[in-house]
C-alpha cells in the first residue's frame, strides 16, 4: 500500500534496528483518513470470504480494525489485556508475550462475542514474532470459530511472525512489509496489498 509506505518513510522513526515508532498516525495519534484507506484495502481483499467478525487486540489494533469493520459492515471485537470487574461472563483467554513490553499477560474475550459459526478476520497494527496474533487465534479456536486470515498494517518481515502464522495454516495479508533496517534506513519488501 503505497500511501502507507510513504507515510512510514515520512513520519516513522526507527528505534535501533528492530522497532518502528509510528505514534503520529497509528499507535498514539491516529490518522483516520489513512485508517479509512486501510479499511477499504482489507475489505476489498476479504469482501467475498464470508467473514462475520473482525477481531483485534487493544490498544493499537483497534483503530485499523474498526475501519475494516466499517468497510465490511461487520462487528469488531477487541481482546482485553486486563480483566475488569464488569467481565462477569464466561471468557476465552490466551497468554500473550508482548514484544514491546517484554512481559507475558493474559488476554481475554467474552465468550458471547465469538460463536462457532463465526468466520473471523484478525487485524493488528504490527506483526513482529506473531505472539499477539497467535493468542487471538487460540481464543477464536476455543470458541470453535474459524480464522480466515490475519491482516497486518506493518509487518516486520525480518522477524518470525509471518512464518509462525503460515505454519499454523493462517494466511497473512500485510499492507507494508519492512525489511531489515540497517544504518537507519527503512526498506520495504513487496507488500500483499
Ligand atoms: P508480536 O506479537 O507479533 O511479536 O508483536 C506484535 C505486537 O507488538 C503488536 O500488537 C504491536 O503492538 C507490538 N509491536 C511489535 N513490534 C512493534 C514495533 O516495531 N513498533 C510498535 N509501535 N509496536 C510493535
Amino acid at each position: 500500500m503505497k500511501v502507507l509506505e510513504e507515510r512510514i518513510i515520512k513520519d516513522g522513526q526507527l528505534l535501533g534496528e528492530t522497532i518502528l515508532k509510528v505514534d503520529s498516525f497509528l499507535t498514539h495519534q491516529v490518522d483516520y483518513q489513512l485508517m479509512k484507506d486501510i479499511g477499504r484495502v482489507f475489505a476489498a481483499k476479504y469482501r467475498h470470504e464470508g467473514i462475520t467478525k473482525i477481531v483485534t487486540i487493544e490498544a493499537s489494533g483497534i483503530a485499523p480494525a474498526l475501519y475494516v469493520a466499517e468497510a465490511l459492515d461487520l462487528p469488531m471485537v477487541f481482546a482485553k489485556k486486563s480483566k475488569n470487574i464488569t467481565m462477569t461472563e464466561d471468557i476465552l483467554t490466551a497468554q500473550v508475550y508482548s514484544f514491546t513490553k517484554q512481559v507475558t499477560s493474559q488476554v481475554s474475550i467474552a465468550q458471547k462475542f465469538l460463536k462457532a459459526s463465526d468466520k473471523v478476520l484478525i487485524i493488528d497494527d504490527f506483526l513482529a514474532n506473531g505472539q499477539a496474533a497467535k493468542g487471538l487465534i487460540e481464543m477464536i479456536e476455543q470458541a470453535g470459530a474459524q480464522v480466515a486470515g490475519v491482516g497486518i498494517v506493518i509487518e516486520k518481515s525480518f522477524q518470525s511472525g509471518r512464518q509462525l502464522l503460515e505454519e499454523m495454516g493462517v494466511p497473512v495479508t500485510s499492507l507494508a512489509r519492512l525489511g531489515r533496517c540497517e544504518n537507519g534506513e527503512i526498506k520495504f519488501l513487496e507488500a500483499d496489498a
